[in-house]
């Protein structure tokens, strides 16, 4: 990733910075590098981004750098949707504040009160939690926000979602009126902005939503193909670029069962699935997790996966089939990318000859032009108009 700021230039303190050099993190991801300073002046901020993307940090190190270690009183509250990214974002806090001597409580669902509230009791100073929990324990009188300094709502949209509107309304009118609000969110669904409009004062925002991201971490391709090309074209690409994941994405759900019966035949069945609307969610979900754990290599699918599944970090997505609407292009290929890694994701889209003025409307919506992938021997065709303009030309990664 590219930027010429560094985590020098956000304004953060010394033991920070040699914090985030002892875990490693050389550069701040584009939210880190737009959100910290703002989060730094006190200001409200709602910044738009995704996970995968740094943003736990973006809130987490001006949070850190705000609590007195000293005070044994809840100075933080992070709010999030479930257990699991509560989970993820205690666990990454904790990373973050290193040996310094704050005091965190995670307070979710579907886990005994007892530890919760002994961790309270202990005087913690961050708390992370779902809603629905802090809302309890706020009730029975274990939580109190009377010295808060910064709420931070993570993954607002989601949790407007699932239902937490009363409890997240419940808690901030606890909050005291002069604290910093924070609010990620990956959208700016008309709900996610009532709440800012009504518990955020005159909010900073940063725009770093799945487009934008996308241009910095994503190799975007484009490939021409005849239609009956299509399937000798995939193998070879995969041949090609030797991917270590990856999403082939179809139209329909027939097509994505066609392709499911050609690759369960080549590779062994723990290594390749096939997943659209008919599938149950429990299976759903199981493929989900064998995706996320790196045994699944390779999941033929419909925009199920590239609207509502969260999954970030495949190395290759493949539109076999160019997506119908520009917003699924954006989905699909947001699937691809991340921070954490060195590897930049890499989206080849297959494109017929009828479907030129498709790809024009997704680099209209994704303003930018994708330079055309050549697979030798598959020179299917050149578009006029492709060849007037300078074409950038790019072959199989390491060669
Ligand atoms: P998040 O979006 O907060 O869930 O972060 C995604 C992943 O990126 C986590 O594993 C973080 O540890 C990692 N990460 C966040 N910021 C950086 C950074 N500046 N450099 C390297 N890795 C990072």
């Amino acid at each position: 990733m590219e930027s010429s700021k560094s985590f020098q230039d956000l304004g953060l303190q010394k033991r920070t910075l040699r914090r985030l050099a002892e875990i490693g993190y050389e550069s701040p991801s584009p939210i880190q590098r737009e959100f910290i300073p703002v989060a730094l002046t006190g200001k409200d901020c709602i910044g738009q981004a995704r996970t995968g993307t740094g943003k736990t940090a973006a809130f987490m190190l001006p949070s850190l750098e705000l609590v007195d270690s000293a005070d044994r009183v809840v100075q933080v509250l992070v709010l999030a949707p479930t257990r699991e990214l509560s989970e993820q974002v205690h666990a990454e806090s904790r990373r973050l504040a290193g040996d310094s001597r704050i005091r965190f409580a995670l307070c979710v669902g579907g886990r005994p009160m007892g530890q919760q509230i002994d961790d309270l009791q202990a005087g913690a100073q961050i708390v992370i939690g779902t809603p629905g929990r802090v809302q309890d324990l706020m009730k029975r009188g274990h939580l109190r926000f009377d010295d808060l300094e910064i709420v931070v709502l993570d993954e607002a949209d989601r949790m407007l979602d699932i239902g937490f509107r009363p409890d997240i309304e419940r808690i901030l009118r606890a909050c005291p009126k002069d604290r910093q609000t924070l609010l990620l969110s990956a959208t700016m669904a008309p709900e996610v902005v009532r709440l800012a409009n009504r518990y955020m004062e005159s909010p900073a925002s940063v725009d770093l939503s799945e487009d934008r991201v996308m241009v910095e971490t994503i190799e975007q391709f484009y490939v021409t193909v005849d239609e009956d090309r299509k399937l000798p074209l995939l193998l070879r690409i995969l041949a090609l670029e030797k991917p270590r994941q990856v999403i082939v994405f179809t139209r329909t759900k027939r097509g994505a069962d066609k392709l499911f019966e050609v690759f369960s035949r080549r590779l062994k069945s723990d290594r390749v699935a096939c997943m659209h609307g008919d599938l149950p969610q429990r299976k759903r979900d199981r493929v989900i997790r064998s995706l996320r754990s790196g045994q699944l290599r390779l999941l033929i699918a419909t925009d199920v996966v590239g609207r509502g599944i969260d999954i970030s970090g495949i190395s290759h997505i493949i539109n076999y089939d160019i997506p119908e609407y520009c917003d699924d292009y954006v989905h699909r290929v947001g699937r691809t990318g991340r921070l954490s890694s060195d590897e930049n994701g890499r989206a080849v889209t297959f494109v017929t000859v009828a479907q030129g003025g498709e790809l024009t409307n997704i680099e209209k919506r994704i303003n930018d032009v994708l330079p055309q992938y050549v697979v030798e021997g598959f020179e299917a065709f050149r578009q006029k108009k492709r060849e007037q303009r300078s074409v950038r030309r790019f072959g199989p990664q390491n060669s």
